[in-house]
């Protein structure tokens, strides 16, 4: 991912760099070629027109153009924003000593389930007690796909039955942590193929009554702008705090990955980077934007 784009950036600068003096027009004509370069990356348009608006004030305000390296001044320009437009600062979700519950939303094979069981790992790891919860209440395979997951990673895992109401979850829950100590609760809720009316109500009441310290939506970073309408779509309904993207392994352009994060105003928490177990980075916007500038 971001291969081409990166290669489009770069050269746009480094058509910069053979020219002793640069003109405000020549600038233009590199921000134009980055705009362009984004867009065809699949960025969101409001979100390249904005990062290139940002560009083009703080060059032109700076005397970079006379300045005796314009182009490397413009390409740290251009980072800066990279790294604003990802989000700033690394944030981490909200990790108290104790009474954690986390809920995992997101589209059917957006990789919620697999991103639940990294989670676990990763906090585990880190000397946490998780606990997964499968809350598909219809979905037996799915329940069935995080018990697997549970069993290999070390991490109990507490299902829900077919058809069960959120207030018996919640006791059966409660019933749970009183005999066995946990102090961080990943609930991987139903998935559908799409976002319906009637999967959104169960979430909305799953979650009110579980109360959750953190609402995590998982995002498919392959399916483009469309996983930003689904992202816009969960947070209306049940309100998320959060974002995940998985798969920013493949191949895709990766402009929905690059907008979500301005598109939806969620910090991006982890980004999953392989199929395993342990693929779940937490997510730095710098290293992001390092890694695009090459
Ligand atoms: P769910 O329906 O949202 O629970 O999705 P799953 O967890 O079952 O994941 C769907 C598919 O995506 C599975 O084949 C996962 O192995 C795969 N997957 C999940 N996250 C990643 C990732 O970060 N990278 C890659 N390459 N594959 C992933």
């Amino acid at each position: 991912m971001f291969e081409s784009l990166s290669q489009r950036i770069r050269a746009a600068v480094d058509k910069l760099r053979g020219r002793g003096r640069i003109t405000e027009a020549d600038l233009k004509a590199t921000l134009r070629e980055i705009r362009m370069s984004l867009l065809e990356a699949d960025v969101n348009f409001e979100v390249a027109k904005n990062f290139v608006n940002k560009v083009q004030e703080k060059t032109l305000g700076q005397a970079v153009l006379e300045s005796l390296t314009p182009a490397e001044q413009i390409l740290s320009v251009v980072y800066e924003e990279l790294v604003e437009m990802l989000g700033g600062e690394a944030r981490q979700p909200l990790l108290k000593n104790e009474g954690n519950l986390w809920f995992m939303v997101g589209l059917q094979g957006s990789g919620k389930t697999t991103t639940s069981g990294k989670l676990a790992h990763f906090y585990k790891s880190k000397g946490r007690r998780p606990l997964l919860v499968a809350a598909d209440t219809q979905r037996p395979a799915a329940r069935e796909q995080l018990r697997i997951l549970g069993e290999k990673i070390g991490v109990p895992v507490l299902e829900v039955a077919d058809g069960e109401r959120p207030e018996t979850t919640r006791a059966r829950l409660q019933q749970h942590l009183t005999f066995d100590y946990r102090d961080l609760v990943i609930v991987d809720t139903a998935g559908r193929l799409q976002i319906d009316q009637a999967l959104m109500d169960e979430l909305a009441r799953l979650k009110q009554v579980l109360g959750p310290s953190e609402t995590l939506l998982v995002v498919d970073s392959m399916t483009g702008q469309e996983a930003l309408n689904v992202s816009k779509a969960f947070d209306e309904r049940i309100g998320v705090t959060g974002l995940i993207l998985t798969k920013l392994d493949g191949d895709a352009r990766g402009g929905a990955a690059l907008s979500a994060r301005y598109v939806t105003g969620k910090p991006i928490y982890f980004a999953g980077v392989s199929e395993k177990i342990e693929g779940l980075e937490p997510f730095y916007p710098d290293r992001l934007a390092q890694r695009i500038l090459g």
